[in-house]
């Protein structure tokens, strides 16, 4: 009987990002599953939405479940944690000489002394196991590649849409990619696209990312990928790439070279949508209700600090009647509200702690729901996963109808339950306020006929000319039509 080795390491590393990535943050539990090792894998991650959850559902072989690591996106992944983490998954493929590994990446970690994170992982896999192990890849559709990754790998596969509500059956097809290449040779091939695409130009919701990730299953290929890559990394490899797989070197090249000349054709056509704070709130506030605004630059989903203050600022100086915002990082406010209870009126600063992208909020709020933060996601992309939030509470700012979740762990808001654990309904409210870029569509936009996108201060800027680049590579362009690096 075939052997497969299953483990995860999953994290999207934005190099802006003023938070580093540490050990504990893989270990607990956030908006993704804690670290989860051997056996415990198969039970905690049937039915979820996870690659390594379809991978394995699909999969007809035994299976040797190693490990599964994620952290909510942010700052370099520390050298140690990345250390402990891929040393655990090769000591493991090692021990148990499986005839196939199959990994759950995402395709943008980078640490200090690994820019190229992924394409380290599979050189110390190739080191203990050899040149001709079987090594299958799922990555997220933000993957930011190299030609070294790609080389590595024997199969890669990609998320198709995104909002990602594609996760698990990503995994699965990565299931069939390697069976594929267990029984025959299989001839590949790899392009970079030539522009870096803003964030929420990328979604599969809209034109052109609809149509070019919908022209993918059609080309003759065994298979054929896209990653639309993750701005905010100041690595060489940074931007869009692209997987081809066939079973001639000509077929997959042609593969190849379409989906490319697909992708600079639609270049153009990438729009990232975004309005002023003050713009999406009055444009909001003249309904038809629920709209929701999302607070895309400060995404913790893309490395943002979840904390900052522009969105709600905006929201008081228009004296928006009925808002609601979630999640706001703030352990501090989250504890104050816990300690002076229900019903209480107290002064506190919300957000702001990252001076460099906004101040805190000073307002005197009533405590209106108090919660241990820990709720089970009911939405398509998150459906069945626990999150854990810490201690967590709703906020009225007094004199107003303005109310904000703030919580103690960073989370992006893709999930109508982010409201919910402290009683607000999103559909019962004029504005729903989302700190996220593009995930929450996927839940939201089935009680919102109007979604909008605010250029608020963050960590994920979506004026890529302004990033302070330093490290891409030569002739790649800022964004569609923008200016070209070096
Ligand atoms: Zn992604």
């Amino acid at each position: 009987m075939t052997r497969i080795a299953v483990a995860g390491f999953q994290h999207e590393t934005n190099t802006f990002a003023p938070q580093p990535t540490t050990w504990d943050l893989f270990e607990k539990r956030g908006a993704w599953p804690e670290l989860t090792r051997g056996a415990d894998l198969i039970d905690r991650f049937r039915g979820l939405n996870i690659p390594l959850s379809g991978f394995m559902a699909e999969c007809r072989h035994d299976l040797v479940p190693l490990l599964w690591a994620g952290a909510e996106p942010g700052g370099y992944v520390a050298a140690d944690a990345f250390d402990r983490i891929v040393g655990e998954i090769v000591a493991g493929v090692q021990a148990a000489a499986p005839d196939a590994l199959y990994l759950d990446l995402h395709g943008a970690m980078v640490t200090r002394d690994a820019p190229d994170a992924e394409a380290e992982i599979l050189a110390r896999i190739r080191r203990a196991m050899g040149p001709d192990f079987p090594i299958a890849v799922s990555l997220d559709l933000h993957g930011n590649l190299s030609p070294a990754f790609f080389d590595a790998a024997t199969v890669v596969t990609v998320y198709r849409t995104y909002p990602h509500t594609d996760m698990a059956e990503t995994g699965a097809r990565a299931a069939r990619l390697l069976d594929a290449a267990m029984t025959r040779p299989v001839a590949k091939a790899f392009r970079q696209g030539g522009a870096l695409i803003p964030i929420t130009a990328q979604s599969t919701e809209f034109s052109p990312g609809a149509e070019l990730y919908a022209a993918l299953p059609g080309r003759d290929a065994l298979s054929v990928d896209l990653a639309s890559g993750f701005p905010p990394a100041d690595i060489p490899d940074c931007g869009p790439s692209i997987f081809a797989y066939a079973e001639t070197q000509e077929a997959a090249d042609r593969a190849a070279d379409e989906t490319l000349a697909h992708l600079n054709a639609v270049e153009g056509a990438f729009d990232d949508r975004l309005l002023s704070a003050p713009d999406a709130v009055a444009r909001a506030m003249a309904g038809p209700g629920p709209v929701v605004i999302a607070d895309v630059q400060d995404n913790p989903g893309a490395g943002g600090t979840g904390e900052t203050t522009g969105l709600l600022r905006a929201l008081v100086e228009a004296q928006a009647p009925d808002a609601i915002l979630s999640m706001l990082f703030d352990p501090a406010a989250a504890a104050a509200a816990h300690q002076a209870g229900l019903g209480a009126e107290i002064i506190l600063p919300l957000g702001g702690h990252y001076t460099q992208y906004s101040q805190p909020l000073t307002a005197e709020v009533i405590v209106e729901t108090l919660s241990d933060g820990r709720f089970r996601c009911t939405g398509p992309m998150f459906g069945g996963s626990d999150a854990d939030m810490g201690p967590t509470a709703c906020l009225r700012l007094k004199g107003t109808g303005i109310r904000v979740v703030v919580g103690s762990a960073r989370a992006q808001n893709a999930d109508q339950e982010f409201f919910r654990v402290v009683g607000l309904e999103p559909a019962e409210h004029a504005i729903v306020c989302v700190k996220s870029a593009i995930h929450f569509m996927a839940d939201y936009k089935r009680i919102a006929p109007t979604i909008l996108f605010a250029e608020t201060p963050g960590a994920n800027p979506c004026n890529l000319a302004a990033i302070p680049f330093t490290r891409l590579r030569s002739g790649i362009r800022l964004g569609p039509g923008g200016p070209m690096r070096g």
